[in-house]
């Protein structure tokens, strides 16, 4: 292994010699997102953004249920998980321009899972000739930007993704206020009702 600037690697090794509790449940049960690096919550689960990344923008989706795999989870967390996936893609896309993605879930140990009881999904942004210095599976990594400052304008993009996705489906607050109909066309006009006499 090269030695390198690596500050994030100090909080793994003192965290390595901790007790083991689960680091999503923790995550999920304490309330401090911004010091936990934490994206946004939904009715089922999370976004995370991974500690030790392995490239610029490296985030994780978890369910809130400490659960080891994937069939183990209900269809309401299923769907969730992959509707948080989707919504950190775009908001990747639209914050740091990545021209691919890793996306996957590792399952078991030996399916290289870091922490195997709790089925997280990772998404790794990827560019083009990023593992010239950025090897997958190795201890050298190189983030080309401080976590935190990712973090505070992945977020501003999660809240952004949020608006929008809400003033597209409207929630109810958003309906009741919206109005029933816009514009008017003779093909909208209330038919008339021909009355018996
Ligand atoms: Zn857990």
């Amino acid at each position: 292994m090269r030695v390198m600037w690596a500050p994030w690697r100090m909080a793994y090794i003192k965290n390595a010699r901790k007790p083991t509790a689960c680091i999503f449940c923790s995550t999920a049960r304490e309330r401090r997102d911004e010091a936990n690096l934490l994206l946004h919550r939904s009715a089922h689960g999370f976004v995370i953004m991974n500690l030790f990344p392995y490239n610029s923008g490296h985030l994780m989706v978890a369910p809130y249920a400490h659960v080891r795999s994937l069939e183990s989870l209900s269809d309401d967390s299923a769907l969730d998980l992959i509707r948080l996936t989707n919504l950190s893609l775009a908001v990747l896309r639209a914050e740091i321009r990545p021209e691919g993605f890793n996306v996957g879930i590792n399952l078991g140990r030996v399916g290289g899972a870091g922490i195997e009881a709790h089925v997280h999904l990772h998404i790794v942004p990827r560019w083009n000739g990023d593992t010239n210095f950025m090897p997958l599976f190795s201890e050298t990594r190189v983030i080309p930007e401080h976590l935190r400052a990712t973090y505070r304008k992945l977020r501003a993009q999660f809240r952004k993704a949020l608006d929008q996705e809400r003033r597209r489906n409207g929630d109810p607050v958003m309906r009741s206020i919206r109005p029933a109909r816009t514009g008017g066309t003779a093909s909208r006009r209330p038919r008339r009702v021909r009355r018996r006499p």
